[in-house]
């Protein structure tokens, strides 16, 4: 699965909730920006546990 931020082809590691929008994959780079908005939460996607980069969900 790939993440679903514009030109991004990097393998997505997080579902992103986003409050106003749609639950969708990102890569962990995009979730660790993503996530910083107010009440958007980051969730390290199950196949992806081993790979997903310390602070990726803070
Ligand atoms: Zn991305």
């Amino acid at each position: 699965m790939e993440c679903t931020e514009t030109d991004c082809e990097a393998e997505a590691a997080v579902e992103l909730h986003v409050p106003w929008g749609e639950t969708r994959p990102v890569c962990a780079a995009h979730a660790r920006v993503l996530s910083r908005k107010d009440g958007v939460v980051a969730k390290p996607l199950s196949s992806a546990d081993d790979t997903l980069p310390d602070g990726a969900t803070d």
